[in-house]
């Protein structure tokens, strides 16, 4: 497995793979990896001949007052994971390299998507995504790009970028992967104190309180959305920020549930906000 730091450096690898007729696969990550992260790794190694993942905690995506000087870091760590799940090559970038002095150049969906669910509390972080997203795809040119389900709306906002800019690859969402106890895995996990991540379970009971409610034939989103947060109430360390039931093109909420729905919640256990989903289709 290579590292590279330099764009130079992954354009001159990814063009001699191309030459060679290789398909590409793109993981890009923050870093402080967790199985989740690997997932996506191995599904790339399944469906490409080459892997290229990178970390770089983008700080485009951190609002002010927001963690990026805190989020978690630990490239020995990430490296030996990504070389043990057949990755070929790690983009680990600087902030310089990714962002040049001067660079003032964003890449932005300009419709209400970015501006709902999480864009309610992080009014600039899907702007900061699209634009590295973007960028990432300029430099290594992918054929395919693996982006986890948890971030739901991070997805369906980057599948509305691909698709309005004409970028020819492929997204391929990959589902959620789950700690022993239901929790989402997420590198913010580690902010947890004792106390915090057994609370946090609560999350992923109301997700799947949330499925079962669909699956029983629940069609409308404004009950299904209370009863998940009368189960979050139940967690007094557990402070609601939204849950919604919304479209999954446009992210606006819906009261009738029909077609592709999004349900995404966000949960904050004292200062650590976490956020969870399910997607119910055919209704
Ligand atoms: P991050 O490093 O948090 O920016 O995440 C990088 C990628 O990993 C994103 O596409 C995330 O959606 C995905 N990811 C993070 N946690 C999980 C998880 N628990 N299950 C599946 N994918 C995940």
């Amino acid at each position: 497995m290579k590292i590279a730091e330099t764009i130079g450096e992954v354009r001159t690898q990814v063009a001699a793979w191309k030459r060679a007729g290789l398909t590409v696969g793109l993981v890009p990550t923050m870093g402080y990896l967790h199985e989740g992260h690997m997932s996506l790794v191995e599904e790339a190694a399944r469906r490409c001949d080459r892997v290229v993942a990178s970390v770089f905690v983008n700080p485009t995506q951190f609002g002010p007052g927001e963690d990026l000087a805190t989020y978690p870091r630990d490239f020995a760590r990430d490296r030996a994971l990504l070389e043990d799940h057949g990755c070929h090559l790690v983009f680990h970038p600087s902030v310089e390299e990714m962002y040049p002095a001067g660079a003032a150049t964003f890449v932005e969906v300009c419709s209400e998507m970015p501006k709902q669910l999480c864009g309610k509390t992080r009014p600039i972080h899907f702007r900061g995504v699209c634009t590295v997203v973007a960028k990432l795809f300029n430099i290594v040119t992918p054929d395919k790009a693996f982006f986890g389900w948890k971030d739901a709306q991070q997805l369906l906002i980057l599948r509305r970028m691909v698709r309005d800019l004409g970028y020819g690859v492929e997204l391929v969402g990959c589902p959620i992967v789950r700690e022993p106890d239901g929790l989402a895995k997420s590198s913010r996990n580690t902010y947890l104190t004792p106390q915090e991540r057994q609370a946090a379970r609560v999350l992923s009971q109301a997700v799947f309180l949330g499925q079962k409610l669909v699956a029983e034939g629940e069609r409308d989103g404004d009950r299904l959305v209370q009863a998940m947060k009368a189960c979050l109430l139940a967690q007094p360390l557990a402070r609601i920020d939204y849950v919604q039931a919304v479209d999954s093109e446009t992210l606006e909420p819906v009261h009738t549930l029909r077609g592709t729905v999004l349900v995404a919640l966000a949960v904050y256990l004292g200062k650590t906000r976490l956020i969870d989903n399910f997607i119910a289709e055919g209704l």
